[in-house]
């Protein structure tokens, strides 16, 4: 048996989340102490890095949404202070920890023009049976994230299920109320959907629209590491839309204007820049990642995965 848990501001430059999470609503049926509406679940919510929070910094010495890798866990030589905190919350609330959780929903924001949508890490079935229901129910686009040696470690990937709600634009330490209530309708509904799932039932959808991750793209930049362009103003605030061969990518600075050629392999696919000019990916070298959009059909024993997980939710 095991419990949701919840995180908020697993990057402490991140305050929707966080702010949802604190904020008390007046007490009305099915809402918990922290304003949620938990479908009758019990949800743990969680402050991911508060010490990052409180310091309005995305991490203090690392990236904690890159601190869930079993290596750097188990290396006891390792003491940032996001592994710290990997290991903490592992002990307390992971699987096999203190207080077990058996779904994690981290809830994050993002400076670019993302809308209301889920990542998921990998193709676990439990998390494309949540991730399709939750698009046939509210049409969050799905980016599904795998097989990038650069990019590893994600929080969720330690729980036998989970997602990443991710709501943008807001710029890093503001919050907006918009992305406060987009939030808070991805999560009560991912939570309802948790609660069905336990009775036995999940509503899915014929097909799962994903967007399969390719890699990612950096800025040119000069040999001294400078930024040499700047994202193309006809790209910017585009992420999910087409990008085709020939179309603007970059302005340098003399104004020319550098263009997409797609990597062979895209050749024929339907690609979708992502996370395009996001903050803090400057720091990884990361101007925007592509995927291919791609249309699954949805297969039974991801709802049969999920269901045979949800049974051992606790109620509130
Ligand atoms: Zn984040």
């Amino acid at each position: 048996m095991g419990k949701v848990l919840v995180v908020g501001g697993t990057h402490g430059n991140e305050c929707n989340a966080p702010w949802l999470l604190r904020t008390p609503r007046p007490d009305e049926g099915g809402l918990n102490k922290n304003g949620l509406d938990t479908a009758g679940l019990a949800v743990l919510p969680l402050l991911g890095n508060p010490e990052a929070l409180a310091a309005g910094r995305r991490y203090l010495d690392r990236d904690l949404n890159r601190s869930f890798e079993p290596a750097l866990v188990a290396d006891p030589s390792r003491g940032e202070h996001e592994l710290g905190l990997a290991r903490r919350w592992l002990d307390r609330y992971g699987p096999l920890g203190k207080e077990p959780c058996l779904v994690a929903l981290d809830l994050h924001s993002t400076t670019a023009a993302m809308g209301n949508c889920l990542v998921a890490y990998g193709r676990r079935p439990g998390d494309l049976a949540l991730a399709a229901a939750l698009q046939h129910r509210l049409g969050l686009p799905l980016y599904l994230h795998e097989g990038d040696p650069a990019q590893s470690g994600y929080l969720v990937e330690s729980w036998p299920c989970g997602l990443v709600i991710e709501v943008g634009p807001v710029p890093q330490g503001v919050i907006q109320a918009r992305v406060v209530e987009q939030t808070r309708l991805a999560l009560e509904e991912a939570l309802a959907l948790l609660a069905q799932a336990r009775q036995g039932v999940l509503p899915q959808p014929r097909e799962l629209v994903v967007h399969l991750h390719h890699g990612s793209l950096d800025l040119p930049r000069h040999p001294d590491g400078s930024a040499a362009a700047v994202v193309h103003p006809q790209r910017q605030n585009r992420d999910w839309q087409p990008l085709r061969a020939g179309d603007p990518l970059f302005l340098d600075q003399q104004g020319r204007t550098l263009v997409f050629e797609p990597p062979a392999e895209l050749a024929g696919q339907t690609v979708c820049p992502v996370f395009v000019n996001e903050a803090a990916y400057g720091e990884k070298g990361i101007a925007f990642s592509l995927t291919s959009r791609q249309t699954w059909p949805v297969r039974p024993e991801w709802a049969e995965a999920l269901i045979q997980l949800a049974r051992g939710l606790e109620a509130a």
